[in-house]
């Protein structure tokens, strides 16, 4: 993916994944004003087969989809890709949005929204994708030994032991701020902030989740972690390499 300039050289593909066709065509005349490229599948099978055969730069995910249901969709394109996810959920749906996050998915927009507030995501999201791909262009960047851990910022892996370690590009961010400063704890407000941005403020238990997918990914016993650790009552930091 290339970096978008002020000029715009590279436009960027939106598929949309959403089975109502009012939403749909809203959503798509909305992103096309914006110089978005829009893709729209109106079930999960189509949505499938079409990023196989053309990979967009960004997902926007209804969970309600007929036959092949939202999740399915998401955990099959995260086990492809890296690609942004932004889920659909239903209102109120705090549920939706957790097993969401546990699947894979970057972040979430709760029905009815906004347009302002999707293309405001959808922006946010796109940038973080960007800033992501061009930092991992980047030569000469560090790499962070944690034990058994690495986490080299020169490709953007994690390993253990040598065996890549599958993270989201949510996940390795909180990881690799974490490891910007081994040993210090971080509360839950900052890691929000600095990981997902303002927007997400007040919603810390967003934090908890990733933090559990990252131990589940990344330590030998969930539980018991011995490279993401809790300071209880204040938030969570990542072991000192010794
Ligand atoms: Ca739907």
């Amino acid at each position: 993916m290339e970096t978008v300039g002020e000029g715009g050289m590279h436009m960027h593909t939106v598929m949309v994944v959403e089975d109502e066709a009012p939403i749909a065509d809203i959503v798509r005349f909305a992103l096309e004003r914006e110089g978005y490229q829009v893709v729209v599948a109106t079930d999960g099978a189509a949505a499938l087969d079409a990023f196989r055969t053309q990979p967009p730069d960004l997902v926007l995910l209804d969970v309600m989809l007929p036959e092949v249901d939202g999740f399915t969709v998401c955990r099959e394109m995260r086990a492809a890709s890296n690609v942004p996810i932004i889920m659909l959920t239903a209102r109120e749906a705090e549920v939706d949005k957790v097993l969401g996050l546990e699947l894979g998915a970057d972040d979430y927009v709760t029905k009815p929204f906004s347009i302002r507030e999707l293309l405001a995501r959808v922006r946010a999201n796109l940038r973080r994708a960007d800033l992501f791909d061009s930092r991992a262009n980047e030569e000469a960047r560090e790499r962070i030994s944690v034990h058994d851990l690495v986490i080299d910022f020169n490709n953007y892996t994690v390993t253990k032991r040598g065996q890549p370690v599958p993270l989201t590009h949510r996940e390795f961010e909180l990881l690799s701020y974490m490891a910007s400063r081994p040993g210090v704890v971080f509360t839950r407000e900052q890691l929000l902030v600095q990981v997902w941005g303002s927007m997400y403020e007040g919603d810390e238990r967003t934090v908890d989740v990733t933090i559990r997918r990252l131990r589940e990914k990344c330590e030998d016993d969930p539980s018991n972690p011995s490279y993401v650790l809790t300071k209880r009552g204040v938030g969570y930091f990542l072991r000192r390499p010794s």
